[in-house]
């Protein structure tokens, strides 16, 4: 059960560390190839393996890239940024310490607009900044588990892939919020062409801060930050947790230790990985090995001109342009394949709000049922638009075209032949009609008397008698008009 944020005494407040993976060619300071799955430290070089004397170059694209996010988070791109050593020692990481950046970020103060339903959440941005990635390390044994392995390899072809980090305010309200604010920072970033943002993969992954305070309270209080939240479910049912223990400790006299703790999605409960005093020092410093970047405006303004209509301004154009309720508009164009999928539609079909029922309704509930995309799906705008103009000209009924769909969706074929091959054509011809409702009427004297007498019910088990008489292909709202005049 979520947690009943409106009865709580607490306010939860919480501010989000996001990491996205580019989907640059290349590493961030080498020309290495970014890998998916492939064989264990193929794509490695001196650069990225830390070997002493080898000299990083920063990627052009990854920094146009991160330049792209920063901009469509409402960030203030600053005009001078450099990168900074973040020392400390883990076996992913060979160099024994990060490049990232430190107090002069790539982007500052900007804001993302999360739509809650009945009201929307602006939550700030902090900071946008630049950094690679670590190599990664696989535990021997079958369960993956470091406590239960006798060795850990490490593969390093993850190491120096190009690491955006989008760090928040705190001001984000609820476990709820937190959930839709990285749902609503992925299909940003989706709609940039930048990363994949696979929280499944690892190409987009997040670390929570949350404390509570009484409601109406300014003061802030002491946080814990939680790793480890590798699902949108889990980001909320991790929260919830952490929100509900700091409440009881503060309920019961004692305080919230500031700690870092680790989410485990099988006990669902949150325990300590460290506390504060043994919290990091990472002695920062300038990276010498690297120019400092000045950001011409000319620069920043041509990739501005690259960042395509996002999903806020797009709700807003569909909501004008095709007369689409807010929550349409909003389930739309919050996915870039969805949008252009509705959009394609709309070229050739006329009734923005039967394509958009159709995409919501039966398709949506397939493509979830099969777990895929609309991309992946069988089903072409140009089939669904023929379906919806069949539906329209009275060939076939609501309930058949839910069958006819399940077969374009299943097979990937045209709507007018799925029709033909089934003999599914609708029966509209009146006089066909009144021939089959004529022997219906004969057959049943009982309900045909107690319609006259004014039993509504009657009339429906009519209308399904001649319904099954014509295996569902008459055209309910004709029988209906001829029965009952007939019988009155
Ligand atoms: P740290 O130095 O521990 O990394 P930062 O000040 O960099 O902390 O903040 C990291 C994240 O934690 C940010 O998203 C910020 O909004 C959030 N945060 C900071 N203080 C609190 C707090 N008291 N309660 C909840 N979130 C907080
Ligand atoms: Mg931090
Ligand atoms: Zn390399």
């Amino acid at each position: 059960m979520a947690l009943d944020i409106k009865n709580l005494k607490y306010e939860p407040v919480i501010g989000l560390e996001a990491h996205v993976e580019l989907c640059t060619r290349t590493k961030m300071f080498c020309g290495c190839r970014l890998s998916f799955g492939e064989d264990k430290n193929i794509y490695t070089c001196p650069v990225c393996l830390g070997h002493p004397g080898s000299l990083p170059v920063i990627n052009r694209k990854a920094v146009q890239y991160a330049i792209k996010i920063a901009l469509a988070l409402n960030c203030k791109i600053q005009d001078y940024t450099i990168f900074h050593r973040k020392n400390y020692f883990y076996p992913d990481m060979p160099k024994n310490y990060q490049i990232s950046q430190y107090d002069l970020p790539l982007g500052v103060k900007g804001h993302l607009d999360v739509d809650m339903g009945d009201y929307t959440r602006r939550v700030g941005i902090t900071r946008v900044h630049m950094e690679e990635d670590t190599g990664k390390l696989l535990h021997t044994g079958t369960t993956g588990r470091i406590s239960e392995s006798e060795a850990s390899i490490v593969d390093f072809n993850r190491a120096g892939t190009p690491l955006i980090e989008v760090v928040t305010e705190p001001d984000i309200r609820s476990p709820e919020e937190a959930r839709e604010y990285m749902i609503a920072l992925r299909n940003l970033i989706l709609f940039l062409d930048v990363s994949n943002c696979s929280m499944e993969e690892g190409s987009l992954r997040c670390d929570a801060n949350v404390s509570v305070r009484k409601k109406g309270k300014e003061k802030i209080g002491t946080k814990t930050e939680i790793k480890n939240l590798n699902s949108f479910k889990f980001l909320q049912k991790g929260l919830e947790y952490e929100v509900e223990r700091q409440i009881k400790l503060l309920e019961s006299g004692s305080k919230v230790i500031q700690q870092t703790r680790h989410y485990d999605s099988k006990t669902a409960i949150t325990k300590v990985l460290r506390s504060k005093e043994e919290a990091h020092d990472y002695r920062y410093f300038p990276e010498p090995d690297l120019v400092p970047i000045y950001m011409e405006s000319k620069m920043v303004e041509d990739i501005k001109k690259t960042i395509p209509e996002l999903p806020a301004t797009k709700a807003k154009r569909f909501e004008k342009q095709y007369g689409l309720s807010i929550y349409d508009s909003n389930f739309l164009s919050n996915d870039r394949d969805l949008a252009d999928y509705f959009e394609k539609c709309c070229s050739c079909y006329g009734n923005a709000k039967n394509i958009a029922n159709w995409m919501m309704g039966d398709f949506s509930a397939l493509l979830n049922k099969e777990k895929i995309t609309i991309k992946e799906s069988r089903v072409t705008p140009e089939n669904l638009c023929r379906m919806l103009e069949i539906i329209d000209g009275g060939k076939i009924n609501s309930k058949m075209a839910k069958s006819v769909f399940e077969e374009m969706f299943a097979a990937g074929k045209d709507p007018g032949k799925i029709i033909e091959e089934r003999g599914l054509e609708q029966i509209a011809d009146k006089s066909m009609l009144e021939a089959v409702i004529e022997e219906v009427l004969r057959d049943n004297p009982g309900p045909v008397e107690q319609f006259r007498q004014g039993k509504e019910k009657a009339l429906s088990f009519l209308i399904g008698k001649v319904m099954a008489k014509t295996k569902g292909k008459a055209n309910p709202r004709m029988v209906n008009e001829i029965i009952t005049k007939k019988l009155s």
